[in-house]
């Protein structure tokens, strides 16, 4: 007989910085839109390894499967916090002296050098941002943090329409131009970049190559909920992952099950990182076209794609969009997304054509989780 060992991902999202308000973490505790692993068998026939920590104001798990013991462990663990530690100093809005933060301080007009990965993630965010018509922008960070939900900011204020438009001035990615061969970037605005959306899944596109560099094929990386599995689980089948949806009596009870190998997976959620004033909600994802944090019935996005930087920039995308224009676009872009809407107080799960694949069973099964 096989025991399910579900494991929970408790999501902390946002770089570097703790959760907004003690609802926020409850919610992200209690309603997140958790990820539960069907990771492990009462008796495992291969070699399991975890590797945990901390980074970008969150948390890394890392599951290896390996025919023997892992060669040099701490070795390899001091590589995985090596290249963390370099990703953040690249693209932490926390680090002072981070490369983005030192961007800002660049001559506008100018060509200035930027590392490759820099240059990696600049590329795959342009690229969402075009897609998905501005709903995904890299340079949003004014508004980010007029809304406070930037740096050292723990005020929970609603601005202005007079600050919103001014900071609106100050946000556009297509003030911003990459010459990715040349590994430099050029802004014609003082333009200031908030990477938030998309460096966790950069961060496990990191880890997954650096494991793959060591030889090792069968894994799931994941940071703050976004993921990448590669070969199979320790049952020696393909890694299953499931959607839970979120629940209002907080019980974590409605899940979908996927079968996913060889993929990235990111999930983009309005319920885990918010505050509330005067008995409103407001999610810590903006609407770059409205200066405003999103308000529709989309209660959650998940995004499959082998990049998995390019399947966080793509969840927060469609959160922005909404449901019914992010399913369109899904559909006309080939990308496999899964949707849970709140319509009349009830939970609803669409998915867009390229998903359907992944779907092992029925939508909407209800389940009890220990
Ligand atoms: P989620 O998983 O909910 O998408 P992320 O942590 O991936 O959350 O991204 C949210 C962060 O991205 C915000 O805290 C903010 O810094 C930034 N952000 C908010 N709205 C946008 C947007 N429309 N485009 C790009 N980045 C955004
Ligand atoms: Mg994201």
């Amino acid at each position: 007989m096989t025991t399910s060992c579900w494991m929970t991902l408790v999501d902390n999202r946002s770089m570097g910085r703790t959760l907004k308000t003690r609802s926020a973490l409850l919610a992200s505790f209690w309603f997140g839109l958790c990820l539960f692993l069907s990771a492990c068998t009462g008796e495992p026939e291969a070699k399991v390894t975890r590797l945990s920590g901390m980074t970008m104001g969150t948390t890394y798990n890392i599951t290896l499967v390996t025919e023997g013991e892992v060669e040099d462990l701490a070795n390899l663990k001091a590589s995985v916090n090596n290249a963390l530690a370099v990703v953040n100093q690249q693209m932490s809005t926390y680090i002072d002296n981070s490369e983005i933060n030192r961007l800002k301080a660049q001559p506008v007009g100018e060509w200035t050098k930027v590392s490759r990965p820099l240059a990696e993630v600049l590329d795959v965010s342009l690229w969402v941002s075009e897609m998905s018509d501005g709903a995904f922008d890299v340079t949003l960070r004014p508004l980010v943090d007029l809304w406070g939900f930037g740096p050292g900011q723990e005020e929970d204020k609603v601005p202005t329409d007079d600050e919103i438009l001014k900071a609106q001035s100050r946000v556009g990615y297509q003030h911003l131009e990459l010459d990715k061969a040349g590994l430099r970037v050029k802004r014609d605005k003082p333009i200031d970049l908030d990477l938030s959306a998309v460096a966790k899944g950069y961060g496990v596109d990191v880890l997954a190559e650096l494991l793959e560099h060591e030889g090792i094929n069968h894994y799931l990386v994941e940071i703050g909920g976004e993921m990448r599995l590669k070969g199979h689980n320790p049952r020696g089948i393909p890694w299953r992952i499931a959607v839970e949806r979120p629940d209002e009596t907080l019980v974590q009870s409605v899940y979908q099950p996927l079968s996913v190998t060889n993929m990235g997976v990111a999930t983009s959620g309005d319920y885990r990182n918010y505050f509330e004033k005067d008995g409103v909600r407001y999610s810590h994802t903006i609407d770059p076209r409205t200066g405003r944090p999103i308000r529709h019935n989309l209660v959650s996005v998940t995004v499959l794609s082998p990049s998995c930087a390019k399947a966080d920039a793509m969840a927060t995308a469609f959160s922005v969009l909404g449901a019914e224009d992010a399913l369109t676009l899904a559909n006309r872009e080939g990308i496999a997304a899964l949707f849970i809407i709140k319509e009349s107080g009830q939970l609803k799960e669409v998915s867009s054509e390229a998903f359907k694949p992944y779907l092992t069973e029925p939508v909407a099964k209800t389940t009890s989780v220990q």
